[in-house]
């Protein structure tokens, strides 16, 4: 998405401030983006969904949306495939309305099918999504997500590859999940580096990504995630890394906290990024 700097928000409305006054209390404490959570239902009510694009515009807040997380690009049930693609177009149908102009959302499983034909079914649906999309008229990019599991579809290579291949798809960028699915890959500053590489080197520009960003607890076995955790918790991944090669290589991104302590971590993440990019400055 277009961003004029880089903007910190938290995963949802925030917990410290009353819902009819999140906009304004992000703003109040110096943030400047959130991701809208319809991972349940798709908010359908024009008055809630034009309340939060006046809100979020009069506070200066950027928006991204996170789909349904009953989604499945992937499913050999023809039906169920449709109905994940009916379910993402009413998310980018209420993201437009918000003007949130990113739709964060799972790509699915690979099940059965394995991951090369899982991936060309996506691939197939992203495809159908995408022409729907522009009929509609709807100014919004499709972000699937890196997922935890290995059994997901959302390796980092797979959203690449729809990022690739189809008009539209920008990825989400979830480095917990990039770290669990690899069993804790992520220890040092080169290891971020080589997966900004990566994104750079097949998406042309690190700007105007939507990241994820939270510390994770592994599954027993070591690779999946079994729950978040707040920044400093010692899980890992550490954000200081990434804050430093943000600053660095002067990314325009949205940086969206999924810590159990919402936007008093996000403020952590704004803070250390700022520090950092004092120093190159
Ligand atoms: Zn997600």
């Amino acid at each position: 998405m277009d961003l004029d700097r880089t903007r910190f928000g938290p995963a949802g409305y925030p917990m410290d401030a009353p819902r009819k006054e999140a906009f304004s209390y992000l703003r109040s404490i110096g943030l400047g983006g959130m991701e809208y959570q319809a991972v349940r239902t798709v908010p359908k009510n024009e008055e809630l969904l034009s309340w939060v694009k006046k809100e979020a515009k009069d506070n200066d807040i950027v928006l991204s949306l996170h789909a349904p997380y009953a989604i499945n690009l992937a499913s050999e049930d023809e039906a169920k495939r449709r109905a994940s693609i009916e379910r993402l177009l009413r998310a980018a149908k209420a993201a437009h309305k918000m003007n949130a102009k990113h739709v964060t959302f799972h790509p699915g499983y690979y099940g059965k099918l394995g991951r090369e034909k899982a991936l060309k079914l996506a691939l197939d649906s992203l495809n159908e999504l995408v022409s729907e999309v522009r009929d509609e008229g709807l100014r919004v990019e499709l972000g699937p997500e890196t997922m935890g599991k290995p059994s997901q579809l959302g390796s980092l290579d797979d959203v690449l590859i729809m990022a690739e291949s189809v008009d539209l798809v920008i990825p989400t960028i979830d480095f917990a999940h990039i770290h669990v699915r690899k069993g804790g890959c992520l220890k040092s500053k080169e290891d971020y580096s080589r997966i900004l590489d990566e994104i750079e080197r097949r998406l042309g520009t690190l700007n105007g990504l939507v990241i994820h960003f939270t510390e994770v607890e592994p599954t027993k076995s070591g690779y999946g995630e079994r729950m978040h955790h707040e920044l400093g918790s010692g899980y890992g991944p550490e954000f200081k890394y990434l804050a430093m090669l943000m600053a660095e290589r002067e990314v325009r991104w949205l940086v969206i906290s999924e810590s159990p302590l919402l936007e008093r971590d996000s403020l952590k993440m704004k803070r250390t990024y700022e520090r950092y990019l004092r120093r190159y400055q």
